[in-house]
């Protein structure tokens, strides 16, 4: 099994730190409004990642985070003269729901920022104690000159990278590249006791501190966006690594963008559609099928063509399940016939080609293709006159390729 690794730069065969076990950790949504259909790409593309390690008989641990403390969740509380907690409890239930309809499998573990916060303090402490990370008036800096392989992620070197940022007189980092582990309190915002005053995490070291509690020092998968190569998931690593003294993950996963007019889809650009919106015209299993439609690592233009021909697509997998169905319920022969064998046989090349393809960085688009090879063989070769084992054994392998698709 191969799949493209962005530390690397090449697809690389799968190797588990445990035997038997993937340990994957997926980066979450920031929950201050609904999630958007571009925020479903990568719930959608890693959810089917992880269904096909189960269909491979892997045990998957998967751990995705809520970034539940953030300056627009704090904005949105304020606005609404509110708690921040009742805006990200509230976003919470929402886009599980959104994931209930996209057929998203409850992760093994989904914590949230807020809940997590001893945990970071230990990890920030040892940053300090290591000499990893200093404190400046309340706020705890991670020194990146200290990290050596800090870059290695997102292919960058620190000093063009330095060279590129202006600093303001009055910043006190010792360094233009050195980021924020903790912050101090500021009015009307929520806060925690830590030994560097109040004050709440900056957004990196949440998913450090998370994927070392839930999965361990090192991880299988770390994945996301492509947007968050930098400087989240470079953070991530020089935090984790330096905290650590481990390898922090094996292999990094980032899908590419969902695109509108072939711009990226987000919140800032304002030309998103939420998942729920969708949900309105579309049964939401559409949506899914059409993010699948296309590679991970392809960039991904929403339009309502893609949408009719992905509704389309669908429903000519339905449809010849619910045909097989009525076939199954009213046939005549119990046992499969000779002929029948043989032809069960010879349906082997399509859950082949769907391995195949699976099996080569999770090609979806290729692995839907065999799904429909398959549902073509399955119209031509059953009948009235078809055996129920012929038939059931058909239904039952449709069945196992959907449901890595998640496919209901
Ligand atoms: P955010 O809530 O912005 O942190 O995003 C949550 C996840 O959605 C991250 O993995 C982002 O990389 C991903 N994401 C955001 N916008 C898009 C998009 N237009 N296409 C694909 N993934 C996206
Ligand atoms: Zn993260």
């Amino acid at each position: 099994m191969k799949l493209y690794n962005t530390l690397t730069k090449q697809k690389e065969e799968f190797v588990p730190v445990h035997e038997g076990k993937v340990g994957m950790y997926v980066c979450g949504p920031t929950v201050y409004n609904y999630i958007h259909i571009g925020n479903a790409r990568p719930m959608i593309v890693f959810d089917t990642v992880r269904r096909y390690f189960e269909y491979k008989g892997y045990d998957v641990n998967y751990v995705s985070n809520f970034t539940d403390v953030d300056d627009k969740i704090i904005k949105k509380a304020n606005e609404e003269g509110v708690p921040a907690s009742e805006i990200s409890e509230r976003f919470i239930a929402e886009c599980k729901k959104d994931m209930e309809g996209l057929n998203i499998e409850p992760a093994t573990h989904n914590p949230k920022a807020t809940e997590e916060i001893d945990g970071m303090i230990a990890m920030i402490s040892t940053l300090i104690e290591k000499g990893y990370a200093y404190e400046k008036n309340g706020t705890v800096y991670f020194r990146t000159r200290k990290f050596k392989n800090y870059g290695q992620l997102s292919k960058k070197n620190l000093d063009d990278m330095r060279a590129g940022i202006r600093i303001a007189v009055s910043d006190e980092k010792e360094d233009a590249m050195d980021f924020v582990l903790w912050k101090p309190k500021k009015e009307g915002e929520p806060a925690w006791v830590s030994p560097w005053g109040e004050g709440r995490p900056g957004w990196h070291i949440e998913c450090s501190e998370m994927s070392k509690k839930y999965i361990g020092d090192t991880i299988d998968i770390h994945a996301g966006g492509e947007d968050l190569v930098f400087p989240h998931h470079e953070n991530e690593i020089a935090q984790s690594e330096a905290c650590n003294d481990e390898k922090f993950a094996n292999y990094w996963m980032h899908n590419a963008f969902l695109n509108i007019d072939n711009r990226k889809m987000s919140k800032s650009l304002g030309n998103f559609f939420t998942v729920r919106e969708i949900s309105e015209k579309y049964d939401l299993q559409v949506l899914r099928f059409f993010m699948l439609s296309a590679h991970y690592r392809s960039p991904l233009n929403f339009s309502a063509e893609l949408m009719e021909a992905a509704k389309n697509g669908l429903e000519r997998i339905t449809t010849a399940a619910e045909n097989l169905k009525f076939l199954i319920n009213n046939a005549k022969m119990e046992d499969m016939s000779e002929d029948e064998r043989e032809k069960l046989a010879g349906s082997t090349v399509y859950v082949e080609n769907f391995e195949k393809a699976m099996d080569d960085d999770f090609n979806t688009a290729d692995a839907i293709s065999a799904v429909f090879e398959f549902v073509k063989y399955m119209n031509t070769t059953t009948d009235g006159a078809s055996s129920k084992e012929y038939l059931q054994n058909l239904f039952d392998c449709l069945v196992r390729l959907t449901d890595v698709l998640g496919i209901i």
